[in-house]
């Protein structure tokens, strides 16, 4: 699997581009303010973007939506439950002073667990609600084969979770995301927060202050 993080200031958010080594296919999740540096990413590897996938709409998580979609041309996905933030982007920006662009319209809702698939690689939805409505996680993965890396947007930081005092947000239904999605994946599997340093399932199961 190809696998590039950027993130930069002044939220210092994690933006991925994923990538099938074999056909060159791939998916960029959550483009904010790194976009650039995610598109020289995606030219680098010369791969051939299907989807932008968003894990919640957050201001941090969407502000490169209309440079990655003009720059690639391909669909963006949502959980229909955060479109409500989606369209509140301007302000939610004004929320930290920040002037935000209009962003382009989601294309699609994400619809069950998919997979939205690149290459021999997909992409399966789990909702984990409790920092936003609409959050989710992403399990990426090779078909046929049970290795999943999970890129989970805000819900859990190594060694920390999620606010939950946002719009939307709420502890106890957060909790259970963590616990009843999250932490049905192997301890091995390797965790990817918005924020952040990557972490894994045991590692947080175990040494997590808000979760042992
Ligand atoms: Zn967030
Ligand atoms: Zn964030």
């Amino acid at each position: 699997m190809i696998l590039e993080t950027r993130a930069v200031g002044p939220f210092f958010k994690n933006g991925f581009v994923i990538g099938c080594e074999d056909t060159r296919e791939g998916i960029v999740v959550d483009p904010g303010d790194e976009v650039e540096e995610l598109l020289a990413a995606v030219a680098e590897h010369r791969l051939a973007i299907r989807y932008i996938l968003l894990t919640h709409a957050h201001i941090d998580h969407v502000t490169g939506v209309a440079a990655a979609k003009g720059a690639l041309g391909v669909p963006v996905g949502l959980h229909e439950a955060d479109h409500f933030l989606y369209k509140a982007v301007a302000q939610q920006g004004q929320m930290f002073g920040i002037r935000v662009d209009p962003q382009p319209e989601i294309d699609f809702f994400y619809e069950g667990a998919g997979p939205w698939r690149f290459g021999s690689y997909g992409a399966w939805v789990h909702h984990t609600p409790g920092h936003c409505p609409g959050g989710v996680c992403l399990a990426v993965g090779r078909d046929g084969d049970t290795k999943r890396t999970l890129f989970v947007g805000d819900t859990l930081f190594a060694g920390s979770i999620g606010r939950a005092d946002l719009p939307g947000g709420d502890l106890q239904t957060l909790l259970r995301s963590i616990r009843d999605v999250l932490f049905t994946f192997p301890d091995d599997t390797v965790v990817y927060p918005g924020h952040g340093a990557p972490t894994t399932v045991g590692v947080e199961k175990r040494t997590n202050p808000f979760l042992i």
